[in-house]
């Protein structure tokens, strides 16, 4: 199958909007990384998703909708702190765990009674949501336990040849995925830390909490437990206040003939003078918004990529931090 990347204009998303009514697939840019659609209501078209990927079968995936869809038409609000947040993060990277309807078809949740619900603010995004007007299911546009995608051409790159197109939005603003918030209980639950922060939440609900993944824990994420976010070459990470294990990590490489990169805060670099460098920025923003680019950079020039961890678990920190061990630990 020839796959086409497309700009987004009225012609391509007609274009979009006929594959997914057709139950085919469609790669579509989103604030956060790009993701790999199909309609929510169609169960041979969904499982054509886990078959691109080569996803684990039991990791479900998240409904995208526009913003002046009624998200009522495919979940249970069982708490009032819900609309708060609705209100003050959506359209925005803020993913919400709420009660199917079961609209949205088993497959797409993997047997479950949740439907994760998303509404992107990318403005292409949206206008193509707005034109298919269905739950757009869609898991990030990578192979499974790969880095995922921040452009189309990295979507090509691991997708081309399995998917007729990929609508080119530029380069995603967000750059790591949605906050994934269980708020089916009392307390709002994170199950995966993103640019939504745990901070963030509390000054709307005041009070959140990051749900436990230890055993004996009901898994409510399954996506959690799997590798991920993985570049195509060695990688290790050292803590931020162990510059020199890295710094003596780096040395030992060079010795053996390999080429080693350390991938940083730009804010350490003068540290690592003279050295081969993937630097990700200043602010955690920035940070964010680089390191799956960086991830994918470094996976081409590097034979190993020796990681920094950052300077606290807090903000949007966390979020990195969490990809930063699934990826480089
Ligand atoms: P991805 O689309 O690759 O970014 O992965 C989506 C993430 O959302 C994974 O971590 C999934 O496990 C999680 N997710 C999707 N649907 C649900 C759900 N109904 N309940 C809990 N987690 C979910
Ligand atoms: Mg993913």
């Amino acid at each position: 199958m020839e796959t086409k990347i497309l700009a987004i204009d009225d012609n391509s998303i007609s274009l979009a909007v006929k594959l997914i009514n057709d139950g085919e697939l469609v790669g579509m840019p989103t604030e956060t990384v790009y993701g790999l659609g199909a309609s929510g209501l169609n169960p041979d078209a969904v499982k054509k998703i886990f078959t691109a990927k080569g996803r684990p079968s039991d990791n479900p995936l998240i409904a995208h909708v526009h913003k002046d869809y009624d998200i009522t038409n495919l979940v249970h609000i069982t708490q009032n702190y819900v609309y708060d947040l609705i209100k003050e993060f959506m359209p925005g990277p803020l993913t919400l765990v709420l009660n199917s309807k079961g609209v949205v078809c088993s497959e797409a949740v993997c047997g479950g009674d949740t439907l994760a619900v998303r509404m992107p603010s990318h403005a292409g995004c949206q206008k193509f949501l707005k034109a298919v007007n269905l739950p757009i299911v869609a898991p990030s546009a990578n192979l499974s336990k790969h880095t995922s995608p921040t452009t189309a051409k990295y979507v090509y790159d691991d997708l081309n040849g399995k998917i007729p197109l990929i609508l080119d939005g530029g380069k995603c603003s967000g750059g790591i995925e949605s906050t994934v918030l269980d708020v089916t209980t009392k307390t709002p639950r994170i199950l995966r830390a993103g640019l939504i922060t745990k901070e963030m939440i509390e000054s709307v609900v005041g009070r959140c909490e990051y749900a436990s993944h230890s055993e004996g824990d009901k898994v409510r994420s399954p996506g959690v437990k799997y590798a991920h976010y993985q570049p195509r070459c060695e990688t290790a990470l050292y803590e931020f206040n162990d510059l020199d294990s890295a710094i003596f990590r780096y040395e030992k490489e060079v010795a053996k003939n390999k080429t080693p990169y350390i991938m940083c805060p730009t804010f350490v670099a003068e540290n690592f003078k003279g050295k081969n460098l993937l630097l990700l920025g200043e602010t955690e923003l920035e940070i964010a918004f680089n390191l799956y680019d960086k991830l994918l950079e470094g996976e081409k020039k590097a034979d190993i990529i020796i990681a920094i961890a950052m300077p606290s678990e807090t903000g949007v920190y966390a979020g990195i931090m969490n990809r930063l061990r699934k990826s480089c630990g």
